[in-house]
């Protein structure tokens, strides 16, 4: 198929946390029919690698939480390809509990998966770039980084999606006149296992479309394109943008 060269990935190697299902395998599709050697690092072993040999891709075990694991995962990527061009820092859970009895607990574990593994994977993307003079960092916010969700309280996730989308910013400026673009990608509502409990829940679904002006949730091959478009040259001049993939969500 005849596409635009910019576009195209070939001779790029990525890494996509969370890659072994949902939206992340969406990418993991789209960067590889793009042109990357791509590897999955996930915390599920059973699902990365059974999604990997599905795919026609590697795989890589690391809980983002776990900056060592993330530093040794990254380090097993470049010492099999010999580069980095790439890196989906995806992987992200979700908890819905109201805020005035949210255990501190649980407000950690959503803000050490959502938001300090995100940081652990942007720290091992970019020194490593850096030293190699360029790459180009997508990190999977969310719309709930620019509003807040009705009906269902989630205040850990909401904080931590605004916190990786001016964090996507930050490293933009740090690092971006040495060659390494950082942006971020902000899905709405999108079918996955994340959102299967609100889509059974007749008052969350009538919600979550009711606000939604397309009035119906994406699919992850609907994100994937983002991305693709922001770790390729085709978007060469973008750098700590957040582009916003929802429906028109955040329009009302
Ligand atoms: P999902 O639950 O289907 O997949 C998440 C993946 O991340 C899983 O493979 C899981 O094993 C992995 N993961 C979880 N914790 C991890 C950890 N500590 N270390 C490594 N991997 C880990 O979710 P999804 O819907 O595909 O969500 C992917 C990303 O998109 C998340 O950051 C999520 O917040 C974001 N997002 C989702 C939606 C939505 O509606 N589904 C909307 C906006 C943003």
């Amino acid at each position: 198929t005849p596409t635009l060269p910019v576009f195209s990935l070939a001779g790029r190697t990525a890494i996509v946390t969370g890659g072994a299902q949902g939206i992340g395998e969406a990418i993991v599709t789209g960067l590889r029919d793009s042109g990357a050697r791509v590897f999955i690092c996930d915390i599920n072993d059973e699902a990365g690698e059974t999604t990997a040999e599905r795919l026609g891709v590697e795989f890589v075990a690391a809980d983002v939480t776990d900056s060592a694991a993330v530093e040794a995962a990254f380090d097993h990527v470049v010492s099999t390809a010999g580069r980095i061009d790439i890196a989906v820092n995806n992987a992200g859970i979700v908890h819905n509990h109201p805020s005035e009895s949210l255990s501190d607990h649980d407000w950690r574990k959503v803000l050490a998966v959502n938001l300090d593994g995100v940081f652990h994977c942007c720290r091992a993307a970019g020194s490593r770039m850096l030293a190699q003079g360029g790459g180009s960092i997508v990190n999977t916010g969310s719309m709930s980084g620019h509003i807040s969700n009705f009906p269902q309280p989630q205040a850990a996730y909401n904080a931590a999606k605004a916190g990786v989308i001016h964090l996507t910013k930050s490293l933009a400026g740090e690092w971006s006149g040495r060659g390494v673009r950082v942006n971020s990608v902000s899905p709405g509502y999108v079918g996955t296992e994340l959102t299967q409990r609100g889509m059974d829940n007749e008052e969350w679904r009538r919600a979550w479309l009711a606000g939604t002006p397309m009035n119906r949730v994406a699919t992850p091959a609907e994100i994937a394109p983002a991305v693709v478009f922001l770790a390729s040259d085709a978007a060469a001049f973008c750098t700590g943008t957040d582009l916003v993939v929802d429906g028109g969500y955040t329009v009302w």
